[in-house]
């Protein structure tokens, strides 16, 4: 478990990063990290501890898909060449478990793609329930790219701000949280990270020539960002804005902001819809006595490794914000409590079982008629 790293955060990321009215992203320091009043290595230490507390929020998600549930989260990216856009699947996402991640790149539509109204392609890649969905750029590429390089007539792609507007309302509607991340980094650092790309044989496979000619509009991307911001930071979906010249930032940034959103989504395992008692006994009707002995023994290794994986027993719901440390407290004495009754329960029934068996060894036999006894 260890020692809690401190939360450094001064105020909710997502009340410090939001493009609120008025937001003007000319005047954000690509260089900072707003909200955090730490540098790299106590961001680091944060993200330790949440890459413990993530996996199980998300199985929790996926779990509750399973069971018929129907809320997803959507995570979009955005951002220009270099911003981080990979190191943020990599070191956010790389903490849970793929099978519940649904991760899309949206590069130059297809040729199949372009047939299509620009959406298709986004609605074909929404994640399914239970998961979270990353996407590696998006439709707001239909308003950043197409918008510069004038790829459609202004009278259409004018018209799309609205019309992403009312898809992504739809989404929450039908339960998907849009969470959505605008990288930012400063055109140095951009240079700086192109050159290395150049430098380095291992990194030319994510140079592209076209690189140069996206930079060389530099002052029409912000303009067109500025223009997303505005028009699309909605209550529905806002935009996160990150500063992502510090790459451990967004990183940071991101991973926080997710796992406050999956905190307050409350999830919990999905109560079964049959009896667990009813099982039992009918799964040791099929064991041998002998095996059932050996499960008895393990009965509380089972629970505690639960109760050792439990994020409201390990006190990490302390560190979201709206619970203080006392509640949390309380929190977990109750789930600790619970698990216990969890374990005497199933030990009283599995040692009711072993009584009536015939050929239960003598010397268990009376242990736990004693037992039963009192
Ligand atoms: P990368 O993310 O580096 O693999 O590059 C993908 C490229 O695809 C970027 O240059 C994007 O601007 C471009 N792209 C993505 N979506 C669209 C779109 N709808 N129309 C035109 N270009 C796009
Ligand atoms: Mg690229």
């Amino acid at each position: 478990m260890g020692k809690k790293p401190k939360n450094l955060w001064l105020a909710d990321p997502r009340e410090v990063l939001r493009a609120s009215e008025g937001f003007d992203l000319a005047t954000v320091d690509r260089n900072s990290s707003p909200g955090w009043d730490g540098g790299k290595k106590e961001a680091k230490a944060l993200m330790k501890s949440r890459a413990a507390l993530l996996p199980e929020l998300q199985e929790r998600l996926f779990a509750e898909g399973r069971t018929g549930g129907k809320r997803s989260v959507l995570c979009i990216i955005q951002g220009l060449d270099t911003a981080g856009k990979g190191g943020i699947v990599r070191h956010v996402m790389g903490a849970v478990d793929p099978q519940g991640v649904a991760l899309s790149s949206f590069g130059v539509p297809t040729e199949e793609e372009a047939k299509h109204h620009y959406l298709w392609r986004i609605r074909k890649a929404l994640p399914p329930a239970g998961s979270i969905g990353v996407f590696d750029r998006s439709h707001y590429e239909d308003v950043l790219v197409v918008r510069v390089n004038d790829l459609v007539p202004e009278e259409k792609w004018s018209k799309r701000y609205d019309e992403i507007n009312k898809f992504e309302e739809d989404l929450v509607k039908d339960g998907t949280t849009v969470l959505k991340f605008a990288m930012m980094v400063s055109h140095e650092e951009q240079g700086l990270r192109l050159m290395e790309r150049l430098d380095r044989s291992d990194k030319h496979w994510k140079y592209n020539t076209g690189d140069l000619t996206t930079r060389a509009k530099w002052q029409e991307y912000q303009t067109a960002y500025q223009a997303v911001f505005e028009k699309t930071s909605t209550d529905h979906a806002p935009w996160y804005v990150l500063p992502a010249d510090h790459k451990w930032f967004p990183r940071l940034a991101i991973t926080e902001i997710l796992t406050r959103t999956l905190s307050e989504m409350d999830l919990n395992w999905p109560k079964p819809r049959w009896s667990v008692e009813t099982q039992r006994r009918k799964l040791a009707e099929s064991m041998s006595t002998e095996s059932l002995i050996t499960s008895l023994e393990e009965t509380h290794d089972n629970v505690e490794s639960a109760m050792a994986d439990s994020i409201e027993v390990r006190h990490e719901v302390a560190a979201i914000p709206g619970i203080d440390d006392a509640q949390a407290a309380e929190v977990a004495a109750a789930r600790k409590e619970a698990w216990l009754e969890e374990i005497d329960a199933a030990v009283a029934q599995k040692e009711t079982i072993l009584r009536d068996r015939a050929d239960l060894p003598k010397k268990l036999k009376k242990k736990l008629k004693k037992k039963a006894k009192g």
